[in-house]
Parts: structure tokens; sequence; C-alpha cells
């Protein structure tokens, strides 16, 4: 009988892989559909491996995960989780994070060529000339950086902690903070700091969510809530946009992906607009289904988040690949500045 049930899922197995095609764009040609969805818990407990996936991932990754969460709860989870291998549905500095934060571990990404706008908006080179120019200066990096730029860097955080940790440098030292100018200009505001640099780089999916828009939509729906979730470049426009009063402010919540979802089972509103990438809207439509969630832009899609396809994971889970490799120096130098931005104020995330 075992012999038989291994005999059909190996069959099963072939037929699925046949069916992969490859392409410049990504893997494609498989269904995320049942059948699939048994294949993948199937040969991911034959690999003793987890399934991570960020909240901007395909609903089909997301429902076939084992944690759903933004990128720093997942590499915290993945740090403790108690499988060799770590699966990361997501973009490649987020698996890489999840590499300096579990160096013995196996780190798989679906596929290597989903990178992010932000983090290739400022390479290792052009750090060390700005670095150059400023000599003294304390560098702080959003984690949307590559391993490399981690590891040149002072202090990274996030967009919950950002203004905390700049805060938490002495007031004479000049500070260079990127890659984001969004969140730099926010940070700048709210600190009065004028010694403080802003590298002027940005995602290439918040550039549709622009300040008319946000304000069109606070007159068209003048009961709706409108949800920030900070933790992805995309919305860093809209945190700076609320600032700027673009949104009425009592009415707008910035929140951690945990946050967003209490949030969204506890508000009495009975729409809510969501600057984010609109694969949080799946969760969120999820949690509260009688509440309206609507995108501020309906067209802040990753086509790097979404190259996680179920032909991606398959692939991934069939040959082991595509793993993740930071090499030792970098990842102890990036784990430092890691570390240090844990260790100032909320660092935010939480699933
Ligand atoms: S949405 Fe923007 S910041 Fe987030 S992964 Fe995609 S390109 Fe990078």
């Amino acid at each position: 009988m075992t012999i038989l049930n291994r005999t059909v899922r190996d069959d099963l197995k072939n037929d699925l892989a046949a069916m992969i095609t490859s392409s410049p764009n990504g893997y494609g040609g498989v269904d995320g559909d049942e059948r699939w969805a048994a294949e993948i818990r199937r040969l991911a407990d034959l690999r003793n491996a987890t399934i991570l996936a960020h909240n901007y991932q395909l609903p089909a990754i997301q429902d076939v995960a084992d944690h759903v969460g933004d990128s720093l709860a997942l590499s915290r989870i993945a740090a403790e989780a108690p499988e060799e291998t770590i699966v990361f549905c997501g973009v490649h500095f987020m698996a890489e994070t999840a590499k300096i934060l579990s160096p013995d571990k196996t780190v798989l990404i679906p596929d290597q060529r989903a990178g992010c706008s932000l983090a290739d908006s400022i390479t290792p080179e052009d750090l060390r000339a700005w670095k150059d120019d400023h000599p003294g200066a304390v560098v702080v990096s959003y984690v949307n950086t590559t391993a490399a730029v981690k590891a040149l860097t002072d202090i990274c955080c996030t967009s919950s902690n950002a203004v905390d940790v700049v805060a938490s440098i002495g007031a004479d030292r000049e500070v260079l903070f990127c890659p984001d100018q969004f969140l730099g200009a926010h940070v700048r505001r709210v600190t009065g700091r004028r010694n403080l640099h802003v590298w002027a780089g940005e995602c290439h999916v918040h550039a549709g969510i622009n300040g008319d828009e946000l304000t069109d939509q606070a007159r068209e729906h003048p009961d709706a809530e409108l949800f920030v979730h900070p933790e992805c470049g995309c919305a860093t426009s809209a945190l700076y946009l609320a600032g700027e009063g673009a949104f009425p402010a009592e009415r707008v919540k910035i929140l951690s992906t945990g946050g967003m979802l209490d949030a969204a089972r506890a508000t009495h509103a009975r729409q809510v607009l969501v600057a984010t990438e609109i694969g949080m809207l799946y969760q969120l439509r999820n949690a509260a289904p009688g509440v309206d969630f609507r995108a501020v832009n309906d067209r802040a899609s990753c086509k790097y988040m979404k190259m996680t396809t179920p032909a991606a994971l398959l692939r991934c889970l069939l040959e082991g690949a595509d793993e993740v490799h930071v090499d030792a120096q970098t990842s102890r130098l990036a784990r430092q500045s890691v570390q240090r931005m844990i260790a100032i104020g909320q660092p935010g995330g939480g699933e």
C-alpha cells in the first residue's frame, strides 16, 4: 500500500514538474489548485521546510504557506523555526535578511530574479562614495536594502521606527538616510533635523499613490478610514502625504500587518481605503468580510512579488532552488546593523 501511494505521488510530482514552463518573466504553467497545494505541503514535509509568505504574495501562495507576514516578522519566525530549510516567498533582499538572521539554515527563494526597485536604487559602491563625501556620518538604511548595503550601514530601520532610530543619534552627527526618499523626508519633517541627508531612491509601485489621488479619495469617501501599512516601500509615499495633510489626520491609521488585521476586525467604518501593495487586500477581506476595502491605487501591484508563482514554488521544492547565499563577513556586518535596529524603538512587524 505504501509503495502504491509513493508511486501514485511520484506520478503526480512528475506530471506537475513536466508542466512547469520557464521564461525571462518567471515560471508558469501550473495552477495553484488543491492538487498543487497538497503536493507543495508534501514536498515541504519531505524537505523539512517551512514556507513563509510575504503579505503581498499571490493568494494561492499565502494560503499554502505556514506563516504570512511582513519581512521582518518572517525573518524572526525563520530564525526560531525548528525546520532546517526556509522557503521565503518574497523578494530577494527579504530572503537575504532571513539568511542573515539564520546563517546555519538553508534559505530558498522560489525565483531569485524577484528583486526590488527600492533596494536596487542604491548599490554598495554608491553608498561607499556617499560615505566618503561625509566622513563621520552615521548611515541609517531602511530594511529594503541588499545584504551588501546593510553591511555598510550603522543602523537599519523600518518605517515604524525610523524616527526613533534617527533620534537616537547625537544631534551633532550627520546622518545619511537611504534609500527611500519618502521615508527620509517623513523622518526629516518629524525630527526637524537639518543634518539628515536623504538618498533619492524610490519604489516603482508607490509612484501611483500620490497626493492628488489621496485627496480625491478623501473627498469621494468622506466616512472612510485610510490604512497605511508602512513595511514596504510602496506605502512610504502615503505615509509622507498623510503627514502633509492630503488626507484628514484623524482618519489615517499607520499600522503594521498585525495591527492592520486587528483594526480591520475592530473598525466601525463601512469603508476602508488601503494605501499599500494590493496583495494586502486579500487578507483584509478575509479578516472582515463586511467591510468594503478598496485600494487607493489598484495598480499598486509589485511585479517582483508576483514572481512567486505556483510553478516557481513547486520548482523550488522539487529542486531545492534557488538557494540564497550571503558571505560570512557581509552577513556578520549586516546582522549587526539589523540587531541595532531591533534594539531601538519599535521596529514594527507582526503578522
Ligand atoms: S513593492 Fe516596492 S519596495 Fe516592496 S518589494 Fe516591490 S519594489 Fe520593493
